[in-house]
């Protein structure tokens, strides 16, 4: 017998793969329609799209035969004003999940663990095992608050390097009580908080507490509220201690000439992409509304630009691939806690009008 010459790690070989949601395009064919004519509320984007002014500079944009600035220095002093905390404390990557796994590069050695909070965001669980990390999932409470004692134990009994939290959670949409935060930051390990939504909500950003804990990592990007998931810009606000290390390890050009010219962009315009977003939470507040009068939905309050339902009466799959039939997409998850959960992102004011006329239509015909 014949040894393999190409042999991959074998955790990787027997990994289940991740699924992001799917391209408009790709959408638009499976249901036979055009493209233009479906509403993607699907993934938590900006419906708005970047700042008009980054457009502009973008299509002029200068430099691209030169590699990008490794420190991102000028983007991280316009960082620094904007979230006030110094620069030396922000590092800049390309999307917060590129600092999710450095952050685990910096920390985890074999045999230890990182504490995942499910309901949350997928990534954190899923880049842990690349890095030979455990997770041990503690699931929240049944109002998604989380279980404390429980991540405490977790914290005294196993080799606990990390915590990641996300507030406004995806997908529940809820901020963490800043109580609970003070609780775990007491505990012997380090709390990632993912701010990704923090701009949605009507509670500041933890930005200003890593001065105070040194073991406070709180991550933000610019793909939600400024509108620029499709270039890849997020930073993070990291103790002063861990800064000389982060900076040996990181990639030299991890942000693109383009993603640091538009986040830089986005920055100087900052004022008018937070009247955007604060629109934004007027729709979500609208849905919210109206999602509750509705019979077979039950929304979680949310203090981002999503919101999270039970659906009653039906399969949840099943009433996503009603609204989709109508052009309509939304996120459904086949995931523990919440099989009978559907997520719908905040649209402009004409999406959500069609969202509710579609829901409405499906109470009143009575194909439920
Ligand atoms: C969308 C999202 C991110 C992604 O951030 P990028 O900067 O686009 O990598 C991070 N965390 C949460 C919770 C998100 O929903």
């Amino acid at each position: 017998m014949t040894r393999d010459k190409v042999r991959i790690r074998r955790d990787i070989a027997s990994m289940s793969a991740y699924t992001p949601t799917t391209s408009l395009d790709v959408f638009a064919k499976r249901l036979g329609l055009p493209a233009e004519d479906l509403i993607k509320l699907d993934a938590n984007e900006n419906p708005y799209g970047p700042s008009p002014r980054v457009v502009e500079a973008l299509a002029s944009l200068p430099n691209m035969q030169v590699y990008p600035d490794p420190e991102s220095g000028r983007l991280r002093e316009l960082l620094a004003e904007y979230t006030g905390v110094p620069a030396a404390q922000i590092l800049c990557g390309a999307g917060a999940d590129e600092l999710i796994e450095l952050i685990l590069q910096l920390f985890i050695e074999p045999g230890d663990a990182i504490i995942n909070t499910p309901p949350t965001f997928a990534m954190y669980s899923f880049n842990a095992p690349l890095y030979h990390a455990e997770v041990i999932d503690i699931y929240r409470r049944a109002d998604f608050s989380l279980d404390l004692e429980a991540m405490a134990e977790a914290v005294t009994r196993r080799n606990v390097k990390l915590v990641f939290l996300c507030s406004p959670n995806n997908p529940s949409g809820g901020l963490i009580a800043r109580e609970d935060i003070r609780t775990l930051l007491a505990l012997p390990t380090t709390i990632v908080i993912d701010e990704a939504y923090i701009e949605f909500a009507e509670q500041e950003s933890l930005a200003q507490w890593v001065a105070e804990y040194p073991n406070l990592i709180v991550l933000r990007t610019l793909s939600k509220w400024a509108g620029l998931a499709g270039l890849r810009v997020g930073y993070g606000i990291f103790p002063r201690a861990l800064m000389p290390h982060l900076w040996k390890i990181k990639q030299p050009y991890n942000v693109n000439v383009a993603a640091d010219l538009a986040a830089r962009v986005s920055l100087h315009d900052a004022e008018h992409l937070q009247e955007r977003a604060r629109h934004l939470a007027r729709q979500r507040e609208r849905m919210e509304i109206a999602f509750a009068e509705l019979p077979y939905l039950a929304p979680y309050p949310s203090q981002s630009n999503f919101v999270l339902n039970r659906v009653t009466g039906m399969s949840a799959a099943d009433f996503r691939d009603r609204l989709a039939r109508a052009g309509i997409i939304v996120r459904y998850y086949n995931k523990p806690r919440l099989y009978d959960h559907i997520r719908i992102s905040a649209g402009k004011p004409d999406q959500v009008d069609r969202l509710l006329e579609v829901l409405r239509a499906l109470h009143s015909d009575n194909v439920l």
